[in-house]
């Protein structure tokens, strides 16, 4: 498989078109953001730790019957992904209160849920990302009836089989986003990435924060997290 030229700049991920017009290869960058881009930073090795985190978890859940677009890892920081056309919602599953399910509803973290909660935002820089509801995403056409039973149905199978995973390496996965693309056929798949960028990962004993909170909270020991994570997934760093 060639590399061709790049056709996408995001604030992780590159993604360059190649020589099979069904396939790209993605590229993880070090380059960290949060706050819709206020905040911007490095985390060393966090291109190679996400990459590789991804597809490890992508393949169980493929394992597992959630359909994916992991195709092949091609290096430490290069993948082939089938090609997608993302559609514009983040799918946000939680299973403990943090972030902004605390914020907004003036509770503390930490409160576990008898059930997970999902909830869509607008994938759209220039308004911040909003919340929206499912109604008003099939009102601006983001996707179908169809398609977002078949996204919610998703979430929380992957939800299921990523805390289960987590818990067998004393992680408690406490919430995540997920983004779904459309294949050429119009299959909904999972596409994107599950790293400690997107996912809120608290050790199992003593709720010591594994992920991007680090970098958004100035918590320190940053690299050390992403690597831990990252440890105790493959039984080694990268
Ligand atoms: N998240 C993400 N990208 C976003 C917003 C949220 O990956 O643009 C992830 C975030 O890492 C966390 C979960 O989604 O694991 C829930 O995030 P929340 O809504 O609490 O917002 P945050 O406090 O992360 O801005």
């Amino acid at each position: 498989m060639t590399k061709l030229e790049q056709i996408y700049e995001g604030k992780a991920k590159k993604v360059y078109r190649t020589d099979d017009p069904e396939r790209f290869i993605v590229e993880y960058k070090d380059d960290a953001t949060a706050f819709n881009g206020q905040k911007k930073g490095t985390i060393l090795g966090k291109g190679a730790v996400n990459n590789r985190m991804t597809n490890l978890l992508m393949q169980m859940l493929e394992e597992n019957g959630v359909p994916t677009h992991f195709v092949q890892e091609l290096s430490d920081r290069e993948t082939v992904v089938k090609k997608v056309t993302i559609v514009p919602l983040e799918v946000i599953i939680r299973n403990v209160s943090a972030g902004h399910f605390a914020q907004n509803y003036g509770v503390e973290e930490g409160i576990v849920f008898d059930e997970p909660t999902i909830e869509f935002s607008y994938k759209n820089d220039d308004l911040g990302d909003p919340l929206i509801n499912s109604y008003h995403a099939r009102a601006l056409k983001l996707a179908t009836r169809e398609e977002i039973d078949t996204i919610v149905r998703l979430a929380f199978r992957v939800n299921d089989l990523l805390k289960e995973f987590f818990l067998t390496v004393g992680i408690r996965l406490v919430d995540f986003k997920l983004e779904f693309g459309r294949t050429s056929d119009g299959t909904i798949i999972l596409a994107d990435e599950i790293s400690p960028d997107t996912c809120r990962l608290w050790d199992k004993d003593t709720n010591e924060k594994l992920d991007k909170d680090r970098f958004r909270r100035d918590l320190g020991q940053v690299e050390d997290a992403y690597q831990e994570v990252m440890r105790r997934l493959t039984g080694k760093t990268s």
